[in-house]
């Protein structure tokens, strides 16, 4: 496919992938083969994230500077507020703007002592809302936030979530992309609620395609997501086995999208871990497919 091809078939769908900035030469090789690899599906944005309290802000700032420069790709830079003043996230923001990056996820982040009550920075930004203002300050940047299906684990309830995504929204975010969560059920009844409180913005299903399970059940538990029974189960045995569970992963997050996509979910972005393979198939199966012609270069899918 030349780049700025029409991709074929369900225009109505926007994907976005989100990739970590890598910490080695090799990590950074498996990143970009990723990148290229889904550059073709045109998604509507590739994220990077920030790593807690901000320790890859460099390594953010060069894989997306990168991004703009090497892809037709549309970047997103994570920020978090966490652990430093307002100076010093000023001087990330406008970094990013002099680098031609035009997005930036706008997060709070987590205390480094894992299970310490959030304590914002003396002389930093507040809250995510306060950060959102402090960020279209420095130049007029497209803002997505978080939100949490299943409450996030420090919040008194989930009213208070939507309570704040409502403030980020009027701070000027336009898009909240989602905390994974497994069972779509729970989409059904976090929806209800966000349209009853009135938000307009959409709400984008986080994907997490699950390979290694026992890394994703920790991660889970720490940020109050859910692994229902049946997952486990899908999993039990196959602890030395990674190309099951791959086939595991996609079959699930497979039906996942599907379930979503009756729902009425029409964007879907994707943790991917910085492996493209699993996503690739995912969005082949949702119709998301180069044109027929193939990328010179771009390795058939097997
Ligand atoms: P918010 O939505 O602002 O708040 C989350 C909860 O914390 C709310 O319940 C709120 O009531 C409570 N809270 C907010 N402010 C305060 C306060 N001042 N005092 C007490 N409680 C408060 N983390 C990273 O480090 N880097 C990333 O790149 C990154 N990317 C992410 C991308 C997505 C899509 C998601 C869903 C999460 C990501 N995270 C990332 C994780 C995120 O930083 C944590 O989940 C963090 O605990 C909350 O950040 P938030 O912006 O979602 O918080």
């Amino acid at each position: 496919v030349r780049l700025g091809d029409k991709i074929r078939g369900r225009e109505d769908l926007r994907v976005s992938f989100e990739f970590f900035p890598p910490k080695t030469e090799k990590m950074e090789e498996t990143l970009w083969d990723s990148i290229k690899r889904l550059e073709p599906l045109q998604p509507n944005f590739v994220s990077v994230t920030y790593g807690a309290g901000g320790s890859t802000r460099e390594r953010t700032h060069a894989t997306v500077a990168r991004i703009v420069k090497e892809t037709s790709l549309k970047p997103a830079a994570h920020l978090t507020c966490v652990g430093a003043s307002r100076e010093e996230v000023d001087e990330v923001v406008q970094a990013y703007w002099d680098a031609g990056i035009r997005h930036i996820v706008a997060l709070r982040g987590d205390m480094p002592e894992l299970g310490t009550p959030y304590k914002p920075h003396e002389k930093g930004y507040q809250s995510v809302p306060e950060l959102i203002r402090g960020i279209k300050a420095i130049g007029d940047f497209e803002v997505s936030v978080s939100a949490y299906p299943e409450r996030h684990p420090e919040s008194p309830d989930g009213d208070a979530d939507l309570r704040l995504l409502q403030d980020k929204i009027e701070a000027g975010a336009t898009r909240a992309i989602t905390q994974f969560t497994f069972d779509s059920s729970i989409y059904g009844t976090f929806m209800e609620r966000v349209e009853k409180a009135g938000i307009k913005v959409p709400i984008v299903p986080g994907i997490m395609p699950t390979t290694n399970f026992k890394g994703i059940s920790r991660m889970a538990e720490k940020c109050g997501a859910t692994v229902p029974g049946w997952l486990a189960d899908y999993y039990e045995g196959l602890d030395d086995d990674l190309t099951t569970r791959k086939l595991i992963a996609a079959a699930v997050a497979v039906e996942q999208v599907h379930d979503l996509e009756r729902m009425g979910f029409r964007d879907f972005h994707f943790y991917t871990l910085n492996q493209a393979d699993l996503t690739y198939a995912i969005c082949h199966i949702l119709g998301l497919k180069p044109s027929t012609k193939p990328t010179p270069g771009l390795k058939a899918a097997e």
